[in-house]
C-alpha cells in the first residue's frame, strides 16, 4: 500500500553548530503549518570536518535545501554547484536551494535585512551609515549597493576590514562609498537618511553603548540595528527617543525565513505568523 503523501515531505535543514534551541526551527515550522506545507525543517549540528559529508548526505536524501549558520558560511561554497549574485559578491552561504539537481548558494541576510527596510522606506539614492565591516555588514552592504544607494558611508573599528568592504562596495560593485576608521564617537553627518549598526554591539547585553555622538542624531533619520537579541537595542531606544523611526534586527530575521520559505516551496508566506512564532521561541 503506497505511503500517505505526508509520509513524504519536503526536507529543508539547517547545519549549525552550537545551535541546540535554534528559534528558526519554530519560526518555519509555523510557516509551513500555516500554509498547509508539508514540509519539515530540521536543526542539525554538524561540525566544520563533518561539512562536505553532511550535504552529500542532504542531496542524496533529497532535501530541498537547508541554512547554514556559521562557521560553515563560506566552508560550504566549494560543495555547491553555483553562487546568486549577491552570494558571489558577498563571499558567504547561508541558504542552500536545490533547483532541478543543483545545490545553488544564496545568501538571505542582506535580503532580509532589505525587506525590512523597504516596508519602511526605499534605500534607492539615499545616503547611509553604516557601522560594522563583519559578515552581517558585509551582506547589509552588498544588498543596499545593488538596490542604488547614494552613498554609502562605511564605519568600522577595525581600519583593514573597513577596507575590505570598501573594496568590495566601490571597486567591485561600482558603488557609491567612503569609509572611515571608527575614532571615539562618530559624528552623523548632517545628511545621513539612514543609519544602521551591523556591529555586534548590543548583542545580549541592553545596556551596550555604540559609540555615537548622540547629538548628530537627527528626527529625520531611519535607524536600523542587525542584533536582534534582545530586539529592543538601546542604539535603536537612543534614536526612538529623539523622534526617529527604528527597525530591529527580529524583522530582519522574520525576512530571512520569508526567503527561505519562498526559495524551498515558492509560497510567499505570512509575515505575521512567521514573526508571533520566533518571538515566542526567543520569549520577546
Ligand atoms: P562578525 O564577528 O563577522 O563582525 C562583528 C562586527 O562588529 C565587526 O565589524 C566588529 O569590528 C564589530 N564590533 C564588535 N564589537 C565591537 C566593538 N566593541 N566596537 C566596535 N566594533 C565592534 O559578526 P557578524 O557580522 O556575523 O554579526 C554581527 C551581528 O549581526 C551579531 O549580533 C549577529 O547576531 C547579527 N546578525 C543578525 C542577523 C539577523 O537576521 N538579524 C543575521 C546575521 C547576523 P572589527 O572588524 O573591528 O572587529
Amino acid at each position: 500500500m503506497p505511503l500517505p503523501a505526508s509520509f513524504c515531505p519536503t526536507l529543508v535543514g539547517c547545519l549549525s553548530q552550537g545551535a541546540a534551541g535554534n528559534p528558526t526551527v519554530a519560526m518555519l515550522e509555523a510557516a509551513f503549518l500555516h500554509h498547509g506545507i508539508n514540509a519539515r525543517y530540521i536543526n542539525m549540528e554538524v561540525t566544520p570536518e563533518n561539512l562536505a559529508d553532511a550535504v552529500k548526505g542532504l542531496r542524496a536524501s533529497g532535501y530541498q535545501g537547508f541554512n547554514l549558520s556559521m562557521p560553515h558560511k563560506v566552508a560550504v561554497i566549494p560543495l555547491l554547484d553555483g553562487l546568486g549574485e549577491s552570494a558571489a559578491a558577498i563571499g558567504a552561504v547561508n541558504c542552500v536551494v536545490r533547483r532541478g539537481d543543483r545545490f545553488i548558494g544564496e545568501n538571505t541576510d542582506g535580503k532580509g535585512f532589505l525587506r525590512s527596510l523597504s516596508d519602511v522606506v526605499d534605500p534607492k539614492g539615499k545616503t547611509v551609515v553604516l557601522f560594522g565591516a563583519g559578515g552581517a555588514a558585509r551582506a547589509v552592504a552588498v544588498e543596499l549597493t545593488l538596490a542604488g544607494v547614494g552613498n554609502l558611508i562605511l564605519v568600522n573599528r577595525t581600519p583593514e576590514r573597513g577596507r575590505q568592504l570598501f573594496n568590495t562596495i566601490v571597486g567591485n560593485l561600482n558603488g557609491n562609498g567612503e569609509m572611515y576608521p571608527w575614532e571615539g564617537d562618530f559624528q552623523l553627518p548632517s545628511d545621513a537618511d539612514i543609519v544602521i549598526n551591523a556591529t555586534s554591539i548590543g548583542l545580549y547585553d541592553v545596556d551596550a553603548r555604540l559609540p555615537l555622538a548622540l547629538a548628530t542624531i537627527q528626527p529625520h533619520q531611519i535607524f536600523a540595528d542587525v542584533v536582534f537579541n534582545p530586539p529592543s537595542t538601546r542604539f535603536l531606544c537612543d534614536a526612538a527617543e529623539r523622534g526617529c523611526k527604528t527597525i530591529d534586527g527580529l524583522s530582519m530575521l522574520v525576512n530571512q525565513g520569508v526567503l527561505g520559505v519562498h526559495y524551498w516551496t515558492g509560497v510567499w508566506p505570512e509575515v505575521s505568523v512567521m514573526h508571533q512564532a520566533l518571538s515566542a521561541a526567543m520569549g520577546c
